[in-house]
């Protein structure tokens, strides 16, 4: 088992008391077995890991996005949320085995250089013949090291039933149920430690009927999995279903049973305040995605808001078609302004926001006994920022220079305590590899 001793380094520890030090963490395995103040004692046999010039903070946690797309960044440039969508389904009905694990090993290669530990997907294209997508991601994110829980999405509503996706991307509900449950009994793992959890997931209400949804609900609760969709998203979306169902997203997702704190919705932008105080009271959570909602220019979630009233609000890079970074260390800075650019300098801290990128998001999954804080006992997720090099110098605050100034670069990110990035570079698969594949894979999609 082997023992890894972080030195001298600035620790954000995320605990109940939210101490912060200039001090040690020790892993030990796959847990953290000691935290605390000035050096550590000494451990026989341990990496001893020279921590001076940088700040430690727990594994950062991904709660939305569609790896899929990272082969199809940059289309729809300058197009609405319906517009962009309508663009690539059909690119999206073309998508294969092959292309979805080149996409996700260089989305989760993205994701672990900017600071992420724990990846959730939310996968939903499932064309006919494209073979099973779902086990090429999870081979991906077992391949790039990577805590992975996976959601399996789906669509039933195409055109032919007043949806917006075309007929050819969209499944049967008896179909996509069975399969969802196949997806749980093969890969679901409930463990403490477990990396790999499934979510049950059908894609939003404009794609999905609402007997598919009120099903996937029950599904979900039968088997003790989590469950997530897209919900007010944009306005466009609110008026689809006020027009389609006579009520906004959120009551017709409550009536549909999807409100809880077993249930998280991405973006979740348009709210009044009488369903933000709903979202509080259920405990029902939201992967907050800055970078997607500012790139399709759906608007800014009252993340001050939602945190205020008791809903957990996580941080997301949503898919890299309409976040072409899919940097999450990013999405902590934009969670930061944005919220301010709406609500005012007092709306959030930027300690907020890493409560945001951490505990939060281990609220979200299900995980946050075991993930999101740097504690005794804990799971040994956590990210060593350099905050010595040019864009950082000088500021006193290490957790100001993370959240304000460029991402800074990561010197080692350990997940269930293995090194999966070391000063910079990914130790698990050949970066420049992924890219000339990525390429290779997107001109065939086009082609
Ligand atoms: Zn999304």
């Amino acid at each position: 088992m082997a023992t890894i001793v972080i030195e001298g380094a600035y620790l954000a520890t995320l605990d109940p008391e939210r101490h912060e030090f200039i001090g040690h963490v020790v892993a030990e395995g796959n847990r953290i077995v000691k935290v605390g103040p000035g050096p550590a004692p000494a451990y026989e046999g341990a990496r001893v890991v020279d921590g001076r010039g940088c700040l430690v903070t727990p594994g950062f946690v991904n709660t939305h996005q569609h790896l899929y797309q990272w082969v199809t960044r940059g289309l729809a440039a300058d197009a609405t949320l319906f517009e962009w969508l309508t663009t690539l389904y059909p690119v999206w009905a073309r998508i294969s085995e092959e292309s979805v694990y080149v996409a996700a090993r260089a989305a989760l290669a993205q994701l672990a250089l900017t600071g992420c530990t724990t990846a959730a997907d939310h996968h939903y294209v499932f064309p006919r013949g494209g073979g099973d997508l779902l086990a090429a991601e999870i081979t991906a994110a077992a391949e790039v090291g990577l805590r992975f829980h996976p959601a399996r999405g789906s669509m039933d509503r195409g055109q032919k039933d007043g949806g917006l996706p075309p007929d050819s991307v969209v499944e049967d509900r008896d179909e996509i149920l069975a399969a969802t449950e196949a997806a749980i009994d093969r890969w679901h793992d409930p463990a403490p430690d477990s990396m790999l959890q499934v979510v049950v997931a059908p894609c939003s209400p404009f794609s999905v009927s609402g007997e598919l949804m009120r099903e996937s609900a029950a599904l979900a609760r039968r088997r003790g999995v989590r469950m997530h969709t897209h919900l007010a998203e944009t306005t466009d979306e609110t008026d689809w279903c006020r027009e389609t169902f006579g009520c906004t997203p959120l009551e017709y997702a409550d009536q549909l049973g999807w409100t809880g704190p077993d249930v998280w919705f991405a973006h979740g932008i348009h709210f009044d305040d009488a369903e933000i105080k709903h979202l509080g009271n259920t405990r029902t959570g939201v992967a907050h995605c800055p970078s997607s909602n500012a790139r399709l220019g759906a608007g800014i979630a009252r993340t001050a808001d939602l945190r205020a009233a008791g809903a957990p609000v996580g941080l997301g890079v949503d898919g890299a078609a309409s976040n072409e970074s899919g940097s999450l260390v990013e999405e902590l800075r934009h969670a930061v302004l944005f919220a301010r650019a709406r609500g005012g300098p007092q709306s959030m801290t930027v300690r907020a926001a890493l409560e945001m990128a951490t505990l939060e998001g281990a609220r979200i999954l299900g995980r946050s006994a075991d993930l999101g804080s740097l504690e005794p006992g804990k799971l040994a997720d956590l990210a060593v920022w350099e905050v010595t090099t040019l864009p950082h110098a000088g500021i006193p605050d290490p957790i100001a220079a993370l959240a304000l100034s460029t991402p800074p670069p990561l010197a080692l990110l350990l997940v269930n305590g293995r090194p999966v990035v070391e000063h910079g570079v990914l130790t698990t698969a050949d970066t420049a590899a992924m890219s000339a594949e990525v390429a290779r894979i997107q001109a065939g999609l086009f082609a």
